[in-house]
This record gives C-alpha cells, sequence and structure tokens, in this order.
C-alpha cells in the first residue's frame, strides 16, 4: 500500500468511519476554491471531531510523510483550503468540530471550536447578551478556525480590529503532534513569542487549530444606518474623520461607487437606489450603541446634516427601519455578484495608509484604463481601514479569456503601483496559493526569509498546507 492508502486505513482504525471520507462526491465540492478557479484532489477528507482526534492524524501525516490541507468552510479567497491538484495531500476538514465549549459574559470571552460556523457564534453570544463583532458576507459558512487562520476582516474593522484583535488565545495542534493550549484568556502574558499571533494568519501552514477563545462585547441596543451621496472618496474621508471626531459610535463605513451602485441596480432583484440624485461615490455608514438610552439615529441624522450643511455631502438618508438597513447593506454586499452578472473581473484585495487611500484610487484607476484599454478600474469597501477592493472588470468588447490571457498582467500593474505606494497586496484576504507568486515577487527579502525561517523550524517535514503562503 503507498502511504497515503496507509495513512487513511489507519486513521479509520483509530478515528472511526465517520472521521474519514472517501466517496469522490462527498470529497468533489471541497477540493475546488469559492471562486472556482482552482481545482485540487484529495484521495480521501479527514474529518476529526476533537483535538485527540486532530493529534492522531497529524501524527500518522509525519509518520507517513503525506501532507494535510486543513479546511473549514472553503470560503478563502485565496484558494489557501484547496489541495495541490496531483493529489499529494490530504484535506482536514474542521467542521465536525463545531461545539462551543463556554460562553462567559463575565469574562466577556467565548471558546469556540474551530469549525464553529461565524452566524452560530454570533446567535450563540446574542443569547448570551454579548456580541461578537466580526462580521462579513460569508458569515453563513465560514468557520472560526479558518477566521482565525487568514486574520479575516470585514466591516466591523473600523472599531475592533481585525481577528487578531479579538482573538484572546488559540488552541492547535503543531506540526510534530503537540498541543499548544492557549485558552486562558489571559488579558496579559509576557512570556516571550507569542505562539498565538503566529497562528493566526498562518492560512494552515505552522499547525491546525483546534479551537479559539474569542472576545465578545456588549450586545448592540439599536443601530442606525445611513446613505450618502459624496463627489469624490477624498471628501467621504473628510466625513468619516468628521463623524469620527464627534461620536464613538460609527463602527461600518463603506465607500461605494457609483459604476458599482449601478450594476447592482442593473443586476440584483429587488434593490433600488437610497437617494434620488446621482452622486460620484457613496457611502454607507453604520452607527451602533449598546445603551438603551441613546437616541442614535437622532445622534447620526444631526451629524450628517452638519456635514450636508458643510459641503461635505451631496445628500444623505438615514434607513427608517431595519428593513431598509439590511437594504443598504444588501447593496454593498451584492457588488461581486453584480460584477459576476456582468462579466469578467479582476479582484484585488489591497491596502495601504488610510490618509493615501482617496489619491491612490482615483490615480491608480486612471492608469489602469490607460495601460489597458477597454477596461474599468474602480475601487469599493472599507475606505477607514485603508483597504479597498479594487476591482478590474473587462470592457463589454473583451474576449472570453480576458481573465485568462490579460489578467496577470493586470495584477501585476496593479500590485506594482499597491507596492511603490507602500502598500499591501493582500490586506484581508491572504496569499494562499493565489498571491504566492507576487508575494514572492514583492515581499521585502527579510520578510520571506523570516517567514520560510518560522515555517522550517515548526514544521520541518513540510507537512502542513505546503505550497501556500510561505513562498
Ligand atoms: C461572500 C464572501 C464575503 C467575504 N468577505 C470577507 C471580508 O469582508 N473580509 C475577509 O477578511 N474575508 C472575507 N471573505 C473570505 C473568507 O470568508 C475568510 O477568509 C474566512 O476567514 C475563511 O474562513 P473559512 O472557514 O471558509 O476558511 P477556509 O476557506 O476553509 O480556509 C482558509 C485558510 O485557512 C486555513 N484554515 C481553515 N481552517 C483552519 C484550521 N482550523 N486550522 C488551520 N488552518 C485553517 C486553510 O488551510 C486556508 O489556508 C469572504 C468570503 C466570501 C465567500
Amino acid at each position: 500500500m503507498d502511504p497515503i492508502a496507509q495513512l487513511v486505513a489507519k486513521a479509520g482504525k483509530r478515528l472511526g468511519p465517520k472521521a474519514v471520507i472517501t466517496d469522490p462526491k462527498e470529497i468533489e465540492p471541497w477540493v475546488i476554491d469559492w471562486r472556482g478557479r482552482v481545482h485540487g484532489e484529495s484521495r480521501a477528507m479527514l474529518a476529526p471531531s476533537s483535538t485527540e482526534d486532530v493529534v492522531e492524524i497529524v501524527r500518522l501525516a509525519a509518520e507517513y510523510g503525506v501532507p494535510l490541507v486543513p479546511q473549514g468552510g472553503n470560503t478563502g479567497m485565496a484558494a489557501g483550503a484547496t489541495p495541490p491538484g496531483d493529489g499529494s495531500a490530504l484535506l482536514v476538514s474542521m467542521r465536525r468540530m463545531n461545539r462551543i465549549r463556554s460562553m462567559r459574559a463575565d469574562d466577556r470571552l467565548a471558546l469556540a471550536e474551530a469549525g464553529v460556523i461565524l452566524a452560530t457564534l454570533h446567535d450563540a453570544a446574542h443569547e448570551a447578551g454579548m456580541r461578537f463583532p466580526l462580521t462579513l458576507g460569508a458569515r453563513g459558512s465560514c468557520t472560526i478556525g479558518g477566521l482565525a487562520s487568514t486574520n479575516a476582516g470585514g466591516t466591523q474593522v473600523l472599531k475592533f480590529g481585525t481577528m487578531r484583535s479579538l482573538v484572546a488565545g488559540v488552541e492547535a495542534v503543531l506540526p510534530d503532534g503537540s498541543v499548544h493550549s492557549g485558552l486562558s484568556g489571559l488579558k496579559k502574558d509576557n512570556r516571550g513569542y507569542s505562539l498565538d499571533q503566529l497562528l493566526i494568519g498562518a492560512e494552515g501552514t505552522l499547525g491546525v487549530v483546534t479551537a479559539v477563545a474569542l472576545r465578545l462585547v456588549p450586545a448592540i441596543a439599536a443601530r442606525a444606518v445611513a446613505w450618502a451621496g459624496v463627489e469624490s472618496p477624498s471628501k467621504a474621508l473628510d466625513l468619516l474623520r468628521f463623524l469620527e471626531g464627534r461620536t464613538s459610535s460609527i463602527e461600518g463605513f463603506e465607500l461605494i461607487p457609483h459604476a458599482s451602485l449601478d450594476l447592482v441596480l442593473k443586476h440584483v432583484p429587488n434593490t433600488r437606489a437610497p437617494l434620488s440624485g446621482e452622486h460620484a461615490w457613496n457611502v454607507l455608514v453604520e452607527a451602533t450603541t449598546a445603551d438603551g438610552d441613546t437616541d442614535i439615529g437622532a445622534e447620526l441624522e444631526q451629524l450628517l446634516a452638519a456635514a450636508l450643511q458643510q459641503g461635505m455631502i451631496g445628500d444623505a438618508v438615514l434607513a427608517a427601519s431595519e428593513g431598509q438597513a439590511e437594504a443598504f447593506w444588501k447593496l454593498r454586499d451584492s457588488i461581486s455578484e453584480a460584477e459576476r452578472a456582468d462579466g469578467q473581473t479582476l479582484a484585488h484585495d489591497i491596502s495601504v495608509a488610510v490618509a493615501d487611500m482617496p489619491e491612490f484610487l482615483t490615480k491608480a484607476s486612471t492608469k489602469v484604463e490607460r495601460a489597458f484599454p477597454g477596461t474599468v478600474a474602480t475601487g469599493f469597501g472599507h475606505l477607514g481601514d485603508g483597504n479597498i477592493h479594487f476591482h478590474v472588470r473587462a470592457g463589454s468588447h473583451a474576449a472570453p479569456d480576458w481573465y485568462e490571457s490579460e489578467g496577470a498582467d493586470i495584477t501585476r500593474f496593479v500590485d506594482d503601483l499597491v507596492t511603490a505606494a507602500g502598500g499591501s497586496i493582500s490586506a484581508e484576504h491572504g496569499i494562499g496559493q493565489l498571491k504566492r507568486e507576487e508575494f514572492a515577487r514583492l515581499a521585502p527579502p527579510g520578510r520571506v526569509h523570516a517567514l520560510r525561517a518560522i515555517k522550517q523550524a515548526l514544521d520541518p517535514l513540510g507537512i502542513m498546507n505546503p505550497g501556500k503562503l510561505v513562498p
């Protein structure tokens, strides 16, 4: 028997039949990345139900020299959870490890296993009168382990930071089969290097995350959502700074160009423009309060009225109901879907310094459209984090293979602009396998060297998600 067959047979005997899936039909959806661009292969999918199961799997992987690809909800945007196409690695699905071990309002901590779905955690925290503030479009499928392993961001980063600031500790099985137990939730712990922080954003290359201690915040008593029209990204940033200077309740601030709103209105049913006039840019603002006595709607309305008077915004409307607030968010969340319906799109998840983003956005769009005639370049998203989803759409006359034939050149062009501006070619989606080549091309040598040294020290056999992240 070859090593993979031997490993699978032993895992079946030791962990039971539920932990070893060999039916190709069951495996198939999980070997293709979320965007459907990368197709891998895995002869079996291992599905542990406990940390001990993961220890067993990692030990077997080391014994037989078979690489493992940890996977949560498979919603990652960089194909980090997609196994290689040659069938040399095995998928480790963490979805059966889905218990919330504890939810402590008094300590503001939740201990969730890696396979807990984000929406499930939201509900559980809500029931306990608390809130886990990180949220994103894939909340119904992505897992806590995946979120930690990609250091996910989302729409609430402005106030609460990325996953890194919301994780109080990590439990993980390291490549040698030992367990790192970092779930004590200590607020202060200065015993040298933080393994927890190293595992966050490691994309499964340093170990399998089995559980995470998560910081909770008080539940929201009320929220107010508004839509404003502005003439430029620079005015949008002025508005953000104006609001932040007067209230600490702003937690969402999303920039949406007119072209993206138009696409949503064209392709997504049951959508309509919040404002009657046309504005070159729009912002979606969300303010929240945990204090039931605060009239958050009135506060935001007053601030927007003052911004209007000062010429910062052209117009604004406050959502009159939860339904309308959701409708505003739907416009924002449907941009990628609308772009897909419209044709071919190249997505770049980039960041530059917040103050530099308005100028970067305007100049980079013009440069890309000039260098690649017929394309339309726009950016939308988390302006307050300096993180924009910079998308380049093929013009209506583009060839059907535009993505394959021109995509790499356009991406290199965009990545060069981002790097020249001192930014990052991956703000929140990670490197995975899709951005590895560009990361290797553009990352400072010192950074690459350190990454390789850490990987080599912790995973000398190279069994943890090889071919991902580390150039
Ligand atoms: C509609 C949509 C909207 C999104 N919006 C955002 C957004 O706003 N912000 C954002 O940051 N991301 C966003 N994403 C990307 C994605 O949801 C996140 O990257 C998420 O963290 C992935 O979680 P997952 O469980 O699906 O991980 P997977 O896709 O399964 O895995 C992602 C990476 O983590 C590793 N991994 C997964 N679980 C473990 C584990 N237990 N131990 C070790 N390694 C592990 C995998 O090997 C892989 O490298 C979005 C995705 C979609 C589909």
